[in-house]
């Protein structure tokens, strides 16, 4: 079964609207790049703007999280039918950023995931374990659970990123052995929980992938794309990740 490639940018709290050079950039290189999805998730603030310059293109715009409900009195939260209403065919959900400083439980990215599902948006389900609970043996034990509680069964319109909380943003990777272990596993998990559409769901690496690395990274069993941070920032170098599978 032929996956085909997500290479997906989250640039977390980074760009303000003099940003939208960098994404013209990546739009234009894009062009090129027949056998790969291309993504961008943005702040919030500049969802409109990007999906805008995008629209048309191969490039498609995503958030980096919504809330579970579609409104009311949550002060401050963005609804996944708000960010497709701006521009969005995407959200990030269960980011280790948000589990950390927000508290999310598997539980609360359940029902985000549903919420990005009930606004017609592809969910990006981010699972992944912290450098104690790998060094204690733990990591098939935790991405299990947060596979089990945050992914609901047969869901199919869902990409997983396997992210090593640890290799986020600290220029660390896990090794391709390593990756390709981890990715297998979570195939297997996904077949448990959807069956045979378990074959066709994405499964990203993420964890400072770079233009360095990348071509050990994706070329992994089981790794149909990479979910990107600080290398998204900058075209030339995001267009050098997704660049890899032409
Ligand atoms: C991320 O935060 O999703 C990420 C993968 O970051 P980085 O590429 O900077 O490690």
């Amino acid at each position: 079964m032929a996956r085909r490639p997500l290479v997906a940018g989250n640039w977390k709290m980074n760009g303000l609207k003099s940003s939208i050079g960098e994404l013209e950039k990546i739009v234009a290189g894009a062009r090129s790049l027949r056998d790969t999805d291309v993504m961008i998730c943005p702040p919030a603030t500049l969802i409109e703007s990007f999906a805008a310059a995008a629209s048309g293109s191969a490039v498609t715009i995503g958030g980096q999280d919504c809330h579970a409900q579609a409104e009311g009195a949550y002060t401050g939260e963005i609804s996944a039918e708000m960010l497709r209403d701006a521009g969005a065919r995407a959200v990030i959900v269960g980011h280790s950023e948000r589990r950390q400083y927000h508290c999310e439980t598997n539980e609360v990215v359940r029902a985000k995931l549903l919420a990005a599902l009930r606004a017609d948006l592809l969910a990006i389900l981010c699972v992944g374990e912290t450098r104690a609970e790998r060094d204690g043996g733990r990591t098939h034990e935790v991405v299990d659970s947060q596979l089990d509680g945050s992914l609901p069964d047969g869901t199919k319109n869902v990409v997983i990123a396997y992210e090593p909380i640890w290799a986020i943003g600290s220029g660390e990777t896990p090794t391709a052995s390593d990756v390709g272990a981890m990715h297998g596993f979570i195939r297997e998990l996904l077949a448990v929980k959807c069956g045979q559409a378990a074959a066709e769901i994405r499964i990203l690496y993420g964890g400072s992938v770079k233009p360095s690395n990348a071509k050990e990274l994706l070329a992994v069993d089981n790794v149909d794309g990479a979910l990107v941070g600080g290398a998204s920032l900058k075209a030339e170098d995001f267009l050098a990740i997704a660049g890899v599978y032409g």
